[in-house]
């Protein structure tokens, strides 16, 4: 039987599971707070050209995720990254024109709320009220959310205390700064990889990407302690700190035309939950997303699918 259900997130987890329960017959809402879709597969556009800054490439270890990236990958959504200095025999996935690029294909038949932060969940009346921040409320027959464990806890607890247990789910933060140059800055590799500790832990060359047009544009990304260690710190100071070391990478003073850091208050997942999904008692609310599996694309793929495989015999 058809249903009505909403899915809160429009990251790779909640746009998965809509292009499921959509080809299922079953009439979908996603909420989405910011204006974009794909969640941590961000990109940043600006007038000095645009910057993957969340998940910087892909790994489709399981078929399920292969066969998800060789669709993308044919309808010209992803594309192979090889940089020099690639540090892994795993291939590396990169979203087309944009690591956002990658969720486009997926978002069709169903309805996309933009712009609209879902501030509370309850039940009523047999049904479960999605109320957003400005007041407006709808009815489903289940709900299912995909956003960052922590947030997911506090929408979902205070409707049903099995929820309780995200929040022992923990993840790390990631300062990260992107660049843009007038010219290339050749004395940078295309690829950095570095500690945990290092204020500059990752850098990638946007240039050295697929379908990556423009003047140069860097990421760089601190490392997952530094970043805890400095979570509190003055956006400015962050990037003046990161902009530090790069011109120590580089052996040269840098002048960047644009600079900008951005904290990522929950990037990489550091401990999971251990199960694709938590459910609740009466199966009508559902917390899927990488806190599940772990902080990778694909796990956060894979809850969602699992979630779907159970939801198909959960309605009859
Ligand atoms: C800096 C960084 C680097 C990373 N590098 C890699 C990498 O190289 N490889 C890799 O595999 N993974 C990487 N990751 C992790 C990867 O991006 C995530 O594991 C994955 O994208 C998570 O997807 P998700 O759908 O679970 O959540 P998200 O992508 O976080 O999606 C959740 C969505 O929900 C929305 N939302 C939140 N609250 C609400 C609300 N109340 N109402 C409505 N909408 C809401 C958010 O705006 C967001 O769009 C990285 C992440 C970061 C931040």
């Amino acid at each position: 039987m058809a249903e009505k259900i909403a899915i809160i997130g429009a990251g790779i987890a909640g746009v998965t599971a809509a292009r499921t329960l959509t080809d299922a017959g079953h009439k979908i809402t996603v909420f989405e707070k910011s204006g974009g879709t794909g969640g941590r597969l961000s990109t940043r556009r600006t007038d000095f050209g645009n910057f993957d800054h969340g998940a910087q490439y892909i790994t489709a270890r399981g078929a399920p995720f292969r066969a998800m990236m060789t669709g993308l990958s044919n309808a010209g959504a992803v594309a192979l990254w090889e940089p020099d200095g690639k540090d892994s025999d795993h291939e590396w996935h990169v979203g087309t024109p944009g690591m956002s690029g990658l969720v486009k294909p997926l978002l069709r038949g169903f309805e996309l709320k933009k712009r609209t932060r879902i501030a509370a969940i309850a039940r009523k009346d047999g049904e479960i009220v999605c109320t957003d921040e400005d007041g407006n409320a709808d009815h489903f027959d289940r709900v299912i959310v995909a956003i960052p464990s922590p947030q997911a806890h506090t929408l979902l607890s205070p409707v049903d205390p099995v929820f309780g247990v995200l929040n022992t789910i923990v993840y790390m933060p990631c300062w990260t700064s992107m660049f843009a140059f007038a010219e290339p800055v050749e004395t940078l590799p295309d690829l950095y990889r570095g500690a945990h500790t290092d204020s500059i832990s990752w850098l990638a060359r946007n240039r050295s990407k697929p379908e990556r047009t423009g003047i140069e544009t860097l990421c760089a990304q601190a490392g997952a302690q530094w970043s805890k260690d400095n979570l509190e710190m003055d956006k400015a100071e962050a990037l003046a700190t990161m902009k530090d070391a790069l011109e120590i990478m580089a052996d040269q003073a840098l002048n960047p035309i644009y600079a900008q850091a951005h904290r990522w208050r929950y990037a990489l997942v550091d401990k999971p939950f251990g199960s694709a999904y938590l459910a609740s008692h009466d199966q009508r609310l559902f917390a899927i997303g990488d806190g599940m599996l772990g902080g990778r694309v694909e796990a956060a793929f894979e809850s969602a699918r699992q979630l779907c495989d159970h939801l198909r015999h959960e309605i009859s």
